[in-house]
């Protein structure tokens, strides 16, 4: 076993720490507050090779691997999770195109992709977001192709997106085996998005509402089988998942970055905080957590990249690194105290990010479920 990362592997993490202290930090507060991804964070990216870490090389990406998408991934949400969120939530747009698209979709949308395009995933739905089976889009067969009728709800970067992942029900009556992916274009006649949703963190990451009405997409655009939709959403939150424990463990080393230097700069009591016992054990303990999701994190990665299962370890990479950041995020305000509660310090900021960590990508129950069941598989 061995614990050490590559030469690669570093070079390409101090490239997107520096990139994130020199590019995203500054951005970040600003972004917070206007709710908008800064324009040319996405192209900087792209052109540094910190964008499509893991896409394939023939489709013009860096040609890399989970782990080093995870590593990319923890610097960026280290800089801002929202900003980090927006520019890395692409990796899950593109990810059913690399496992189920034919050689002529993933040349033209990977393609599109590392010359610098946004994608999104469409799945959540008003009605079912947790019961990724009850979704209600339908995909009706035409002459040619289908006719998709529905709505979608919480969609990051769909403002932004050139093209939309959309799963509908092509067989209704069918539950989880009725579902089926398409590759829908942002012109599409009939697809329209709305204004970015106002909400609690990750604000410079925009999440908004796409509707579909009558939208035709040809057969070409099919990804897989017809019926094969649930198993291949499933088949991409494996892979994905590590990428969003990432997003926790760059937020819980953040969240240590910020209260030891403010518990080793403020007194209380005649002592630095640091030197209360109750603090410092405070931050020996995120440290301890941080510890144990990235070793989770990096766990759940490399087997991706070994082409083995990792169900139950991204399930519960996902959930600790998620439940861990809003403990961290949460313990960072209180060491704080009532300057973690103002704007002015970046704390409040970890916190309101943080809490969206445990609902969106499968909640940390869906995780639980996810990781009982295949305990009762084993
Ligand atoms: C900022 C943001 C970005 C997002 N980005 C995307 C995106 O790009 N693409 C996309 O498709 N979706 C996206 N989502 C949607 C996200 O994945 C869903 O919100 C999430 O899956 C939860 O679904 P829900 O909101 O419908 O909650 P519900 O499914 O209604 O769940 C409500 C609560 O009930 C619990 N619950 C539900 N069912 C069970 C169960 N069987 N067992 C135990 N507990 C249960 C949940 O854990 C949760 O606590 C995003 C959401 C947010 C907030």
């Amino acid at each position: 076993m061995n614990f050490e990362l590559d030469e690669q592997q570093r070079q390409i993490r101090e490239l997107a720490r520096t990139f994130a202290q020199r590019e995203i930090v500054p951005l970040a507060a600003a972004a917070d507050r206007s709710g908008e991804l800064p324009p040319d964070l996405h192209r900087r990216a792209v052109e540094l090779g910190l964008a499509n870490v893991n896409l394939p090389e023939e489709f013009g990406g860096a040609g890399l691997g989970c782990l080093e998408l995870v590593l990319v991934t923890e610097a960026l949400c280290h800089g801002c999770l929202g900003i980090g969120t927006a520019l890395c939530v692409n990796a899950l747009a593109l990810e059913p195109i690399v496992v189920a698209g034919t050689l002529e979709q993933r040349t033209r949308f990977l393609g599109k992709a590392a010359d610098g395009a946004l994608a999104s995933f469409a799945l959540t739905e008003p009605a079912a977001g947790s019961d990724v089976a009850g979704i209600r889009t339908r995909a009706d067969r035409v002459s040619g192709g289908y006719r998709l009728n529905g709505s979608k709800i919480w969609i990051s970067n769909a403002t932004l997106a050139e093209f939309f992942v959309v799963f509908a029900k092509t067989d209704p009556g069918a539950g989880h085996r009725g579902m089926t992916a398409f590759i829908v274009p942002h012109d599409s006649a009939g697809l329209s998005v709305g204004t970015p949703l106002s909400k609690l963190g990750q604000r410079a990451a925009p999440t908004s509402e796409v509707f579909l009405d009558d939208v035709f997409v040809p057969e070409s655009l099919r990804l897989g089988e017809e019926g094969s939709g649930f198993s291949l959403a499933m088949t991409v939150f494996d892979h994905s998942r590590p990428m969003v424990a990432a997003f926790g463990v760059g937020l819980i080393e953040r969240c240590i970055d910020e209260a030891l230097a403010y518990a080793c700069e403020r007194s209380s009591m005649g002592r630095k905080l640091m030197e209360h016992q109750a603090v410092a054990h405070k931050l020996a303990e995120m440290r301890m957590r941080l510890e144990a999701a990235r070793l989770l994190t990096y766990q759940a990665a490399w087997l991706v990249d070994q082409g083995r299962p990792n169900t139950t370890q991204a399930s519960i990479a996902k959930a600790f690194a998620a439940d861990a950041a809003m403990w961290a995020a949460t313990e960072a305000v209180q060491i704080f105290g009532g300057m973690g509660y103002s704007t002015e310090y970046p704390v409040e900021k970890l916190f309101r990010d943080a809490k969206v960590l445990q609902i969106y990508e499968g909640s940390s129950e869906i995780q639980r479920n996810i990781i009982a069941r295949e305990m009762q598989r084993a």
